[in-house]
């Protein structure tokens, strides 16, 4: 860093994303993208999109807002587009965070960056010793509360009408619902934010939409609160998401039972795995998302991290300690997690 950052910036460390290495070929499993490719409609318009690239794209994203607000269910001012949820989240903090904020104390670790960032008080809320969510501390807040359901990186899902129960004794702030892996299992509460104005969902291209590199995300919320993120963006960066990402968007809603059977997909070689790896002597925890989150009492969770790697198998390892003995495991092909289970029996034996 140089002598001339600002000392606020300074103390902020910032989220270090999953590794994308070029150095060979892995078998890659550490950052929850999907295994499948965009459909074939949505490469289409994203070339024909391509066409246009000398020209801003719409700044206002209609058609995108339009394809979205349908699929979800709500109307098109409870809709906005963003680069990637990440950018909801900020917005979110920003437009939010004075309240402070409430959030897992094992969660997304994007969440404490942007209260480093935005200067936002944060106060976490424990998990119990399962890793699972009591909803009854996260009520009558007093402050915003950001949650991952499914959340991240335990898999665990809190039932809807534990997070209504969350929104409705929260009406004095707004309560952040991150969606992120809903698609692969999980209740979602988007519908929830027609009852409630305080109710911010985000959702993202990235893990059930095979869009991870174009950069697609959406806040849902009352037409209130879009406004007031809409008003961030316009502050921020008005033409967040690009034409090829939007017109991908928009190709993205109209094949959505491609999307879908994909979720369905990996749902199921999930469900095998787990049961594989439970027989294999891991622990498992019940996940709804397209990873699973397990240790094995035999192997530390930064040897296996290692000794897949030498395999040629990424997966992510987080060195804090209450989930240092774990490892994060995306979902892919039923060929990958074959690769993934051959080699995790060859480390153990
Ligand atoms: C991956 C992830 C996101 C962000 O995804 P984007 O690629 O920025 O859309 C947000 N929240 C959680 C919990 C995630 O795992």
């Amino acid at each position: 860093m140089s002598v001339y950052l600002s000392p606020l910036l300074r103390a902020v460390e910032p989220y270090v994303p999953g590794e994308q290495p070029r150095d060979r070929r892995y078998v890659k499993l550490n950052t929850n993208e999907s295994p499948y490719p965009p459909s074939p409609a949505v490469l289409e318009a994203a070339e024909r999109a391509a066409g246009s690239l000398n020209l801003y794209c719409d700044p206002t994203a209609l058609r995108l807002r339009e394809a979205a607000a349908e699929a979800f269910g709500v109307s098109a001012d409870m809709v906005l587009p963003v680069n990637g949820s990440d950018e909801i989240l900020n917005f979110a903090f920003m437009a939010y965070g004075h309240a402070g904020i409430a959030v897992p104390d094992i969660s997304y670790g994007f969440y404490a960056v942007l209260a480093e960032l935005h200067r936002v008080h944060r106060r976490e809320i424990p998990l119990r010793p399962d890793f699972s969510i009591d909803h009854r501390d996260w009520l009558n807040l007093g402050r915003t509360a950001v949650l991952a359901n499914p959340n991240a990186p335990t898999g665990l899902a809190l039932p809807l009408s534990e997070v209504e129960e969350i929104v409705a004794s929260n009406r004095e702030n707004v309560v952040v619902i991150d969606e992120a892996y809903v698609d692969f299992g999980a209740g979602s509460a988007v519908s929830l934010t027609k009852k409630y104005d305080n109710l911010l969902v985000t959702r993202t291209f990235s893990k059930s939409h095979s869009l991870a590199g174009a950069r697609l995300g959406f806040g849902i919320a009352s037409p209130g609160l879009i406004a007031d993120l809409t008003a961030v963006k316009d502050s921020t960066n008005p033409y967040n998401v690009n034409a090829v990402t939007q017109a991908a968007g928009i190709a993205a809603f109209g094949d959505n039972d491609y999307y879908m059977a994909n979720c369905r997909a990996v749902a199921a070689q999930r469900d095998r795995t787990a049961a594989r790896l439970r027989e294999l002597g891991f622990e498992v925890t019940d996940s709804r998302a397209n990873f699973l989150f397990a240790r094995h009492p035999g192997v530390s969770g930064g040897e296996l991290y290692e000794k897949l790697r030498e395999r040629g198998i990424l997966v992510r390892h987080f060195s804090a300690a209450p989930i240092a003995e774990y490892n994060r495991v995306t979902v892919g092909t039923g060929e990958q997690m074959d690769v993934f289970v051959r080699a995790v029996e060859e480390i153990l034996a």
